[in-house]
């Protein structure tokens, strides 16, 4: 009999994995066999964070043993890009004389454009693949206005998302069952290898006490916070002192948890009647957004803005020194600083902290958002390109329902409303940093009125 293979990339879970359960379904006689394929050279050049890697790997170790459980061995391919991954694949598929593939989509340009050469790979020796659609909980392509087309605005998206949504609540699939102990031609899985050397070498490692790794630990988090923290989020959310948002993310952009899982544990537990209308579930729905944005608008997908029509007129600075000064938290922007520091230290920064530091280099040290955006995945723990792109386009002001031209966050102001004991900022700069702090690498009033001129004269924006 023939095996199905089942190929995991950003979806290290056993729940709700649709191509593992579809794959395991009806497999009395064939057996199930998963396989990962580790590609140092490729996350490099797509700037993957060193802690997201270690994160990644960890979580693999953790899959490994959940595959093992329902008797599913696990194969590693090694190849150093994604290039030679068809016929890594296809080699592998024949020594172990595979009847299917099955795995579940990707959405960036990039990874379709990988996913279709080996679809073609194995359609053309006769051997069917099975993509299923995971990652989202309503498909790309599927939340269109009247006229049929995609949004370009997130609120209509997020209702006309609700509505159909409510029309077909979308529940998680559970683990498949175990399957009968086969006669595999492969038996026992390969050794998941260490993180170290893989992928950028700068930033943080992966902390494992703040982010431990396997889907168990994800549901546990995921249920403290919709017991303990759900409720107050929307009050919370934007205090980067307080611990009041999930911290999930790292969970949900390796695929170590889904939004179904985060929705349907809404619906069980909070105390909210109203949780569907709840801030967090707005926050998967901006997740869900940026993911639909790419698949309708592909040129966001080779960094190319939303809006090249204002990105046009404005003249970014390349400014190597006042780069350097944002990424290594030497501004003298006391709440930029913290962030740059959080998020290189631990790998992940508070989104209001995100927003404000996007801003800042953007408008006010007027530096192009690409190169913040690739510093970011160089570093964060949960670097995702469409959430990442969407939030650096939305804060130069050149994306699909950007923050207006003339919102300019001042990080004073900011501190004011959202940091005013200071906690946050001296958590990131203890007292003998904050007695010792570089003088302000730009006058905030000055560059503040370039950029809204620069803006303004683009001509387009109202
Ligand atoms: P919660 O507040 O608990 O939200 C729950 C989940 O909803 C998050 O885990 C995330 O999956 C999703 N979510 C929340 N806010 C957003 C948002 N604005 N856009 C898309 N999804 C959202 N998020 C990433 O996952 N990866 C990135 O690479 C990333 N880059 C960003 C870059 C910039 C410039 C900005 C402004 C935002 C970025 N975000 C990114 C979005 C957001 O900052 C993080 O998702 C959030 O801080 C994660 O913390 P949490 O899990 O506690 O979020």
């Amino acid at each position: 009999a023939t095996h199905k293979l089942v190929w995991f990339r950003n979806d290290l879970r056993t729940e709700d994995h649709h191509a593992l359960y579809h794959a395991c379904q009806n497999s009395t006689e064939a057996g199930v066999i998963a396989v990962v394929a580790i590609t140092p050279k490729q996350w490099e050049m797509q700037d993957e964070a060193k802690c997201r890697v270690e994160f990644w790997l960890a979580n693999l170790i953790k899959l490994k043993q959940d595959l093992a459980a329902l008797n599913v061995p696990l194969k590693i391919i090694r190849v150093a890009t994604n290039r030679e991954l068809p016929e890594q694949l296809w080699a592998l598929a024949q020594q172990i004389n595979v009847g299917g593939l099955y795995f579940n989509k990707e959405y960036p340009e990039y990874e379709q454009a990988r996913d279709q050469q080996v679809e073609q790979l194995f359609l053309q020796n006769g051997v069917a693949c099975h993509v299923c659609d995971s990652d989202l909980i309503l498909p790309a392509g599927s939340v269109l206005n009247q006229q049929g087309q995609a949004y370009k605005v997130f609120t209509p998206f997020s209702k006309a998302w609700r509505q159909l949504y409510l029309q077909q609540p979308s529940t998680p699939l559970p683990s498949p069952v175990q399957l009968p102990k086969q006669n595999y031609l492969i038996t026992s899985s390969d050794a998941v290898p260490m993180g170290i050397g893989y992928g950028n070498q700068v930033g943080a490692s992966w902390n494992s006490s703040l982010w431990p790794a396997g889907a168990d630990h994800a549901h546990q988090l995921l249920q403290q916070f919709v017991h303990e923290r759900s409720h107050d989020y929307k009050q919370l959310r934007d205090f980067p002192a307080q611990i009041a948002t999930s911290s999930l993310s790292p969970y949900l952009s390796a695929g170590v948890l889904t939004t179904r899982q985060c929705v349907a544990a809404m619906q069980a537990y909070s105390k909210d009647p109203d949780w569907f209308y709840s801030q967090w579930v707005t926050e998967l729905i901006w997740r869900e957004f940026y993911r639909h944005l790419l698949v309708a608008f592909p040129q966001m997908n080779r960094w190319q803005p939303f809006k090249p029509e204002v990105e046009a007129k404005i003249s970014w600075q390349y400014d190597e020194k006042l780069f350097r000064a944002w990424s290594e938290g030497e501004t003298g922007f006391a709440v930029v600083d913290a962030g740059m520091k959080q998020l290189v230290e631990t790998g992940w920064m508070h989104n209001r902290v995100r927003m404000i530091s996007a801003s800042f280099l953007t408008k006010l040290l007027r530096q192009d958002w690409r190169l913040g955006a690739r510093f970011f995945m160089q570093h964060l723990i949960d670097g995702d390109f469409a959430s990442n792109l969407g939030g650096w386009q939305w804060s130069a002001s050149v994306g699909a329902d950007a923050a207006p031209y003339f919102r300019i966050f001042s990080p004073m102001r900011q501190t004011d409303r959202f940091d005013p004991q200071g906690a946050y900022i001296s958590r990131w700069l203890p007292d003998e940093l904050l007695s010792n702090r570089p003088a302000p690498v730009i006058d905030y009033a000055v560059e503040r009125n370039r950029s809204i001129d620069e803006y303004k004269n683009s001509g387009v924006l109202r």
